[in-house]
């Protein structure tokens, strides 16, 4: 079976393993899912469990906790907690592992297990299909009555916001008197951000913050953050916050009430970094903008690129020990001085240290960034990939292409543009993104893309 493909519709990916709750996803998948997981860390090991605020994870932690004291494993249950706290509290708590129940960005009745190994970082590619193959041949192995797990609960979130605080200059947030919105739209992140929002001391305006309660569409893309842009226009403030269930994304409004595109939240954070530690090491995905191309350039610093996915970039910072990294296209900041997951509460955090020490608004920084038209989009259906790869090589040959990557599908760079067409790893779906200077060039690119991509999909 190839990578990604469906089984009853629950989909494997090194991602995570999602489906919709009852349907693709039973308890008993979770319970032998982690039973096996349990097995691969081994007796006597340690893994941190958290939740997000689904109606589903209160069960489905359950039957994670079961599944891992199953395999001998001892489990420390931290409760609802946003994804990036889960995976820092890995380490702090000195665990082997953790398991973090969210599916993200997906509809309510979705849920999913992203398995962490060590230093709260995905689990190697080569583990989840050890996984998958134990799922398949419906193995669940138990230890005996006199070895079974331990469970415990803990409360890591006050330490989690301390750690943030202690990577930022509070003090200059503090002086600059920032008024900010937040909308977490229910999800994990509502029991952590408006608390460390506080201890910033800033003005903090919440919306859609009951936990459990989700008000508007989950993925935080600009479209759907309307209420935000009202709220931020309405009480004049210096920045909105808006995150997924779990966390672990930040999209941004800016002070005129501008939803901008989730790159700009990293190559904020970038630009920041890099402009402290004069230069240093970046890595983004082949899906990531030019953006971080030119800022590297402007402050002395060097891209490294990874297939799509947030395992590569992590594993690829630690082996590097990269300054900063991410995955542009969710807003997913990786700042491995905290740890090396995508963290929403930290890039906040880090933002606003950018605007209260420059003294400038957001809307200043943003456009100081360097601009890039993009266009992101898929074709669902059957790819042929072959036949599709071979197309695209051969329209490289006769258009003025500078650079040609098959990291992950095909990127091909021209002076003025790039476009990259990859198979879905989750969906039967090609996925293309086209980026230009100009907007008309990148969408006449992506049309055409489309089309030539159509010819290969059934
Ligand atoms: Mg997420």
């Amino acid at each position: 079976m190839k990578k990604g493909e469906f089984l009853l519709g629950l989909v494997f990916t090194p991602l995570g393993i999602r489906g919709v709750f009852g349907r693709d996803l039973t308890t008993l998948d979770v319970l032998m899912i982690t039973n096996s997981f349990g097995r691969l860390l081994g007796e006597g090991s340690t893994v941190v469990l958290g939740m997000d605020t689904r109606s589903s994870s209160p069960l489905v932690s359950k039957a994670v906790s079961a599944g891992l004291l199953s395999a001998g494993v001892d489990v420390i249950d931290i409760g609802v907690a946003p994804t990036p706290t889960i995976e820092w509290a890995v380490d702090f708590l000195n665990a082997d592992g953790g398991v973090v129940v969210s599916a993200s960005h997906n509809p309510p009745e979705w849920n999913a297990l992203k398995l962490l190994g060590e230093r709260g970082i995905l689990i190697d590619p080569k583990d989840s299909e050890t996984i998958r193959e134990d799922y398949l041949g419906r193995k669940f192995d138990s230890v005996p009555w006199d070895k079974v797990g331990n469970e415990m609960e803990a409360d890591v979130v006050e330490d989690y916001i301390a750690a943030i605080l202690s990577l930022v200059d509070v003090d200059s947030v503090r002086e600059a008197g920032l008024k900010v919105v937040l909308d977490p739209n229910g999800g994990a992140g509502s029991i952590v951000t408006p608390y460390l929002l506080r201890e910033m001391g800033v003005e903090l305006t919440t919306l859609n913050s009951v936990p459990g309660i989700f008000c508007r569409e989950l993925e935080p893309r600009p479209e759907v953050l309307k209420n935000l842009v009202s709220l931020v226009r309405a009480v004049d403030a210096d920045v909105g916050f808006a995150h997924d269930t779990d966390a672990d994304r930040l999209a941004i409004v800016t002070e005129r009430g501008e939803a901008v595109a989730e790159d700009v939240t990293l190559a904020l954070v970038v630009e920041k970094v890099l402009k402290e530690r004069r230069g240093g090491t970046l890595v983004v995905n082949i899906a990531s903008s030019r953006i971080f191309d030119d800022l590297a350039e402007r402050y002395g610093g060097k891209v490294v690129r990874v297939p799509v996915g947030e395992v590569y970039v992590a594993r690829k910072m630690l082996e590097l020990s990269a300054d900063v990294g991410g995955e542009g296209s969710c807003g997913g900041v990786i700042y491995p001085a905290l740890h090396y997951g995508r963290d929403g509460p930290l890039a906040a955090a880090m933002i606003l240290e950018r605007l209260a020490k420059e003294g400038r608004k957001l809307s200043e920084l943003v456009a100081d960034l360097p601009q890039y038209a993009t266009v992101r989009g898929s074709v669902s259906g059957e790819v042929n990939w072959n036949a599709l790869r071979e197309e695209i090589l051969k329209i490289s040959k006769e258009r003025s292409i500078v650079g040609i990557s098959e990291l992950d599908g095909v990127r091909i760079d021209s002076e003025d543009f790039w476009v990259l067409v990859r198979p879905s790893r989750t969906e039967h779906k090609v996925r293309i993104v086209v980026e230009a200077k100009e907007r008309r060039k990148a969408e006449r690119l992506f049309n055409e893309f489309v089309r030539i991509v159509r010819d290969h999909v059934s």
